[in-house]
């Protein structure tokens, strides 16, 4: 059976619902808390200090207990009813109690909706008719966890149960073959065995420390983006970590975004100051450092600052989401008739960047949501016809795209790009956004051709996001495979005794000098070292012996078992076609 991802939500939705049944019927003194329906299913948060605790184990029979209930369960009815009803209907439980108080202090309608018997504050979206519209074996109790009510560490440590669902039992298959396939690549995991960056307590949780070998890998997606940045037309900038709240008051950001800002003290002047969550505030300020005419613009800067964000400890994991971290960040200042040529110029950089990668894609068009102006800044009008422009673009470029209503910037709309890895999995990486907002909060200027001044628009972009992140994403993508002009040892040499190190070692300085990144392996048995290869992943290695040493040959190996002999002047010019292709 078809069905579109609203009545997939309905779905999960209602096995949240099903999920708090069926624990009320086997712990009867749980208090359920919420349940939403998430990305891959669902998960309800209870509250089980009254008795006994479910363990991984429970989820068995809580399964069973869900398939059980759902044949009793064929309609949705729901009523509005007073916030006193409500708080009798749930007296005991200070969870739904909480939620009933801040309903009726924002003046909403308060709903409960039963189904089955069983019965929950809501506000709706649900499977009509559970028992025919969810297939009992697309779904799966997954896991247990601890939560904080309402994510606040400061409040009670609930329990929080996982579900899995899908629209079909392969789906659900497949969901589960992904994840299995998702943990041999974690990225932590093969950071560890390649030695490729570390975290450390005494340093802070969400901040990496990149080895030598893993800063090889960094630098070069850095660079590359460097490369597309000159072509491109970027000058690139440097800017500090610190920067004064004023300058975030006057873009926004202290307002929008403060809760997600580091602060940091001064000893010897009072000004508020905080560690910098993104780069265009400066860059404003940059632009403002001289008079500008239309005929300067369009005027781009691209800048690769580490920037800092105050992530709670229990979100950090990995490189996935981070303290501290970079963007390959770059914002143009054009002319309005210039925004079509830019974002399309960026968008090309940004398709050919992940085709170097090879990796997919697709593109969201993210709107702003005129169900809740108060989210976003900016004259509406401005914003409508922002979004024309990028929508027209990408129909014009012919790019597929999906529409996003509420996932837009508060400045403006953007562009995202949704990267596709080898396992299936989805990461929003890239991003082009309008903003026609600060420019003029910062008063920025130019001068038009008839000599009026004028407003410049802003376009923020990064083509890979965060190189930070973006490793992560590779490490998983390859599975540690990297390609040869991302891998930190290119070639390892292999001499097969004693009496071949002296050859080897000359091999080794001769692609050294050509600038490939080799090494030479003389320790323990060939075996042993071929092994290490292997887990290591190095795309080619060398074995030195006799023949080698005798017709001043290589014999090179690479990762799908190919054997090549070729002479080292032979193995510098194929080695280095590829490396500069980016192969
Ligand atoms: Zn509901
Ligand atoms: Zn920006």
């Amino acid at each position: 059976m078809v069905k579109d991802t609203d009545t997939l939500e309905h779905i999960r939705h209602t096995l949240a619902h099903l999920l708090a049944a069926a624990v009320k019927e086997l712990y009867p003194s749980a208090k359920p808390t919420i349940g939403p329906a998430i990305d891959n299913g669902f998960y309800y948060d209870f509250d089980f200090s009254g008795g006994e605790q479910p363990s991984e184990e429970s989820l068995k029979e809580l399964q069973k207990k869900m398939k059980k209930l759902i044949n009793g369960w064929t309609e949705f009815t729901h009523e509005e009813v007073s916030a006193d009803t409500a708080r009798a209907m749930f007296a005991g439980n200070q969870f739904k109690t909480e939620l009933i108080d801040e309903l009726e202090k924002a003046g909403s309608v308060i709903t409960l909706y039963t189904c089955g018997g069983f019965t929950d504050l809501c506000r709706g979206g649900h499977a009509e008719n559970p028992k025919a519209d969810i297939d009992t074996d697309a779904f799966k109790l997954d896991k247990v966890a601890g939560a904080y009510w309402r994510g606040d560490e400061k409040n009670p440590m609930l329990t929080r149960i996982y579900g899995l669902a899908y629209a079909s039992k392969e789906e659900l298959d497949a969901a589960l073959l992904q994840r299995e396939e998702a943990k041999k690549r974690d990225h932590r995991k093969i950071a560890r065995e390649q030695d490729l960056l570390v975290f450390s307590d005494l340093v802070g949780s969400g901040m990496p420390m990149y080895t030598p070998k893993g800063n090889v890998i960094r630098n070069a997606i850095v660079n590359y983006s460097r490369s597309l940045n000159d072509k491109l037309g970027f000058g690139e900038v440097h800017t500090p970590n610190i920067n004064k709240g004023e300058l975030f008051k006057i873009s926004g950001h202290y307002d929008a975004y403060k809760e997600d800002m580091l602060s940091v003290r001064s000893q010897y002047v009072t000004d508020e100051m905080f560690l910098k969550p993104m780069n265009c505030p400066q860059h404003t300020q940059i632009y403002a450092s001289g008079q500008r005419s239309y005929r300067d613009l369009p005027i781009r800067y691209a800048d690769f600052a580490n920037l800092y964000r105050d992530e709670r400890p229990g979100e950090l994991s990995g490189l996935t989401r981070l303290r501290a971290f970079a963007q390959d960040d770059g914002h143009i200042f054009c002319r309005e008739d210039q925004i079509e040529q830019e974002v399309s110029s960026v968008l090309g950089a940004i398709q050919e960047a992940l085709s170097t990668y090879k990796i997919n894609s697709w593109m969201r068009l993210s709107l702003g949501d005129a169900q809740n102006p108060e989210k976003y800044l900016g004259d509406p009008e401005v914003w409508r016809r922002a979004e024309t422009i990028m929508r027209e673009l990408l129909n014009k470029k012919g790019i597929e795209h999906k529409e996003a209503i509420g996932e837009a910037a508060f400045y403006g709309p953007k562009i995202d790009i949704m990267a596709v890895d080898a396992i299936g999995r989805q990461w929003q990486i890239s991003t082009v956004q309008l903003d026609f907002v600060q420019p003029a909060r910062f008063q920025l200027e130019y001068i038009a051709q008839d000599g009026s001044k004028r407003t410049p628009v802003m376009i923020h972009r990064a083509l890979i996001g965060s190189p930070d992140r973006f490793l992560g994403i590779l490490i998983e993508h390859y599975a540690g495979a990297f390609p040869l002009w991302l891998s930190p040892v290119q070639v390892r040499i292999l001499p097969v005794s004693e009496k071949h190190a002296e050859y080897a070692t000359a091999v080794t300085e001769e692609l050294k000098a050509a600038g490939i990144r080799a090494e030479l392996d003389a320790d323990d048995s060939l075996g042993k070292r071929i092994r290490s290869v292997k887990i290591q992943k190095v795309p080619i290695y060398l074995v030195v012996g006799d023949q080698e040493v005798d017709a001043k040959t290589v014999t090179s190996e690479n990762r799908a078992g190919e054997k090549e002999v070729l002479s080292v002047p032979d193995l510098i010019a194929k080695l280095s076609a590829l490396i500069s292709a980016r192969s």
